[in-house]
């Protein structure tokens, strides 16, 4: 049983052929630049990397390549299509309009397309890649698996925002939360990792990336988290300011002539630790930055880390103690530093860090760092978003 896996961005589209019987990965890559000057295509499989500038005006060609590279007789995995069983499509916004996975039909590309100005930069994308797949393999099933699914458990509390009613029912504006199928992989891989019963478990999911989110998961299902209608909320990200108080926005917005639009580009992708340092949206070269004095790169940092122990705190509040916390994503699973500050002060809670087994974690495998006398087991957990897109499309389109 083979599973494509395809994010589609609106240049690039990156893929993942996974074998679901030992759930690991044949080959992957990325095809970037699409329809720009000097496109690149990406090609990993049997340990080798391959990159070859090739002219991709668009996604169908993207896809075309993909699929002649994974049947390659010298570099590829597979003799012909038909190994593919299914394709699973990443969706970053699902509104209320999805609930959990769906099979791609000319039902739900319909209602795909009713949806796509909820994520204007990544929808619109995924039907692209969605309908570039189609053209290839019109008779592989195919499901759509969005970034918002694992938070439909949300209580209405948790996922209302205090407007009015009316707009809640007629635009659907709430919280949907992102990175939904990392926080569940992370949960799950937690629970087997302590060898517990996921459904008896209180869990504290920090996916710490490029973009951030924490959330709350009670006993397997999320029940609160720190993404909002899109993925600008909550804590400050890479180039994202996270939570802000609207009428600064306004405030700033009047005073340098800005529109809502160019606005909220300015908070997605001029703010967060970028802005506040003026260094990178890269943690590497903020740390770097701060050890080597950057007063601003540190105050970065700090915030970052502050958020992050807030969110930690409000959702031991929310779930009534918390059993794991668990720290994941580019960020999580490599900047020690970032978990230790994050965790800095937490015995109340009974939260106490080994700093030894924090510094030298290992990468790539799931590691426990807490102290011998914490009450809360801390772990490192390497997400797999992909493998989650790859499961879902099995039991969705009920392959295997
Ligand atoms: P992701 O969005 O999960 O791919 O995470 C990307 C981010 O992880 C990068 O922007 C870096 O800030 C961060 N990152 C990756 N590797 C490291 C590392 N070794 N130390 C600190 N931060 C890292």
């Amino acid at each position: 049983m083979k599973i494509l896996v395809i994010n589609s961005g609106s240049s690039s589209l990156k893929y993942q052929l996974i074998d679901m019987e030992t759930e690991s990965v044949l080959a992957k890559g990325n095809c970037e630049r699409i329809g720009i000057e000097n496109s690149n295509f990406i090609y990993k499989a049997h340990g080798k990397t391959i990159e070859q500038q090739v002219d991709m005006p668009n996604h169908n060609v993207a896809v075309q390549l993909v699929l002649k590279k994974l049947m390659d007789k010298d570099v590829g995995v597979i003799s012909s299509m038909s190994e593919i069983d299914g394709v699973g499509h990443r969706v970053v916004a699902s509104g209320e309009a999805f609930k959990k996975p769906t099979l791609v039909t000319p039902e739900s590309m319909e209602l795909m397309e009713e949806i796509k100005d909820l994520a204007p930069l990544h929808n619109p994308a995924a039907i692209v890649g969605i309908k570039a797949c189609l053209l290839e393999m019109p008779d592989t099933p195919m499901v759509l698996v969005f970034d918002t699914g694992f938070h439909f458990t949300m209580p209405d509390y948790a996922y209302m925002y205090a407007i009015d009613y009316a707009h809640y029912e007629k635009y659907k504006i709430r919280r949907y939360g992102a990175h939904g199928t990392s926080h569940k992989f992370v949960a799950q891989e937690a629970a087997k990792y302590l060898k517990k019963d996921l459904k008896s478990l209180k869990i504290i999911t920090c996916h710490l990336g490029n973009g951030s989110s924490i959330t709350a998961v009670n006993g397997g299902e999320c029940i609160d988290t720190s993404m909002g209608f899109t993925p600008l909320a909550g804590v400050p990200m890479g180039t994202r300011s996270g939570d802000i108080d609207y009428s600064a926005a306004e405030y700033l917005a009047k005073k340098e002539g800005l529109s809502v639009s160019e606005m909220l580009n300015y908070l997605n992708k001029k703010c967060g630790v970028l802005g506040v340092s003026g260094v990178s949206s890269d943690f590497r070269d903020l740390s770097n930055a701060a050890n080597n004095g950057n007063r601003r790169a540190e105050l970065a940092l700090n915030m970052f880390t502050y958020g992050v122990k807030k969110y930690i705190g409000a959702y031991a509040a929310a779930l009534n103690g918390v059993d794991v916390i668990v720290f994941t994503a580019g960020i999580g699973e490599n900047d020690d530093v970032v978990r230790s500050k994050s965790l800095q002060g937490m015995d109340y809670l009974g939260v106490k860090l080994d700093e030894k087994k924090n510094a030298s974690c290992p990468r790539g495998v799931i590691a426990e760092i807490q102290a011998k006398d914490s009450k809360v087991k801390i772990l490192v957990v390497p997400t797999n978003e992909e493998l989650v897109i790859a499961r879902e499309t099995m039991l969705e389109a009920k392959l295997g």
